[in-house]
């Protein structure tokens, strides 16, 4: 029996745009970030980790062509036939033209690979970016993952991330002109966070001409400044009880074309300072899945309410 989807999953989206079970390759460019670099600030984002995520990506320290093939040649590769590259580490938008050019071209090797996903900050999306990466549109789906976390500078400012949210708006602009298809970021669980401030960011999120979401929650790696706040008791992460409760208001309030990239993180074990509950994301999806169906609860389902 066909089970009804209560929100918009992205393996299913994958399915019926490219006709079957599509995975992503993890890519690690070896770009930086102007916030790590000293440009706009040496320390990062506060939950930043030191690989500005990614860590699961087995073969980051090879070439970008070797990561694909490796990938291509594991045993979860080998369970498919379609892929999109994916440049997760640091912002894979912060180069010149002719490097970011470069590095784009030598992921797309194989001709099972469909598309090309980049994440990056909207402070680093300018019309030349988006013209290079339109150009891919052609022969590849393309999107862009775009930080975002809060639509409250206020929180903006306490987590360093040297952007204000007036630079998503106009960066989703530029990309949308390009037919660049948009994914937001946002983060539950940020230092100071209240209920109000997660109802602005998804009114927010529902104004932009973007095309899907991906939500996680907040989560303490270690060497990062949100874990001296954690252990200096500055930062209490929130329970998995307040995630999944948050996570549906954010689902119910959403606009309903929107594609749910993922609604829980990874955080890496041997990283992880807390909360413990990340780790099990079946926990997470699951009592998701409950919750949803317990309060008869779908995406959308109050978009129109306020
Ligand atoms: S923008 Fe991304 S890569 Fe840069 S510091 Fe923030 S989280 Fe890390």
């Amino acid at each position: 029996m066909e089970t009804i989807e209560r929100y918009n999953h992205l393996n299913t989206y994958y399915k019926n745009k490219f006709g079957e079970r599509t995975l992503k390759i993890c890519i690690d460019a070896g770009f930086t970030c102007p916030n790590r670099d000293g440009t706009l600030s040496n320390s990062g984002c506060i939950f930043c980790s030191e690989k500005g995520s990614g860590e699961l990506i087995k073969y980051s320290s090879q070439h970008i062509e070797n990561q694909v093939k490796n990938f291509l040649n594991s045993y979860r590769g080998m369970r498919a036939n379609k892929f999109i590259v994916y440049f997760q580490n640091f912002t894979n938008t912060y180069d010149t033209i002719e490097n970011l050019k470069k590095k784009y071209d030598s992921a797309l090797i194989d001709n099972r690979i469909v598309g090309i996903s980049v994440a990056t900050r909207p402070d680093c999306i300018s019309e030349d970016i988006a013209k290079l990466l339109s150009s891919y549109l052609d022969k590849y789906n393309v999107s862009v993952e775009l930080g975002l976390q809060t639509s409250n500078d206020n929180i903006g400012k306490i987590i360093n991330r040297c952007y204000l949210s007036s630079q998503f708006t106009k960066a989703v602009e530029i990309l949308r002109k390009y037919n660049i298809e948009v994914i937001a970021h946002m983060m539950i669980g940020l230092p100071t966070e209240t209920s109000d401030d997660i109802k602005n960011t998804v009114t927010f999120i529902n104004k932009h001409n973007i095309q899907g979401l991906k939500i996680h929650s907040t989560y303490v790696v270690k060497n990062t400044v949100l874990a001296d706040m954690y252990l200096n008791k500055k930062y209490e992460p929130i329970t998995l009880e307040y995630y999944l409760d948050s996570l549906a208001y954010v689902i119910t309030h959403i606009r309903k074309d929107l594609i749910i990239h993922r609604i829980s993180g990874d955080a890496p074990k041997d990283l992880l300072v807390a909360p413990e509950w990340n780790l099990h994301k079946k926990w997470i999806l699951n009592g998701f899945e409950k919750l949803l169906k317990e309060k008869d609860l779908w995406q959308g389902k109050y978009y129109f309410k306020y």
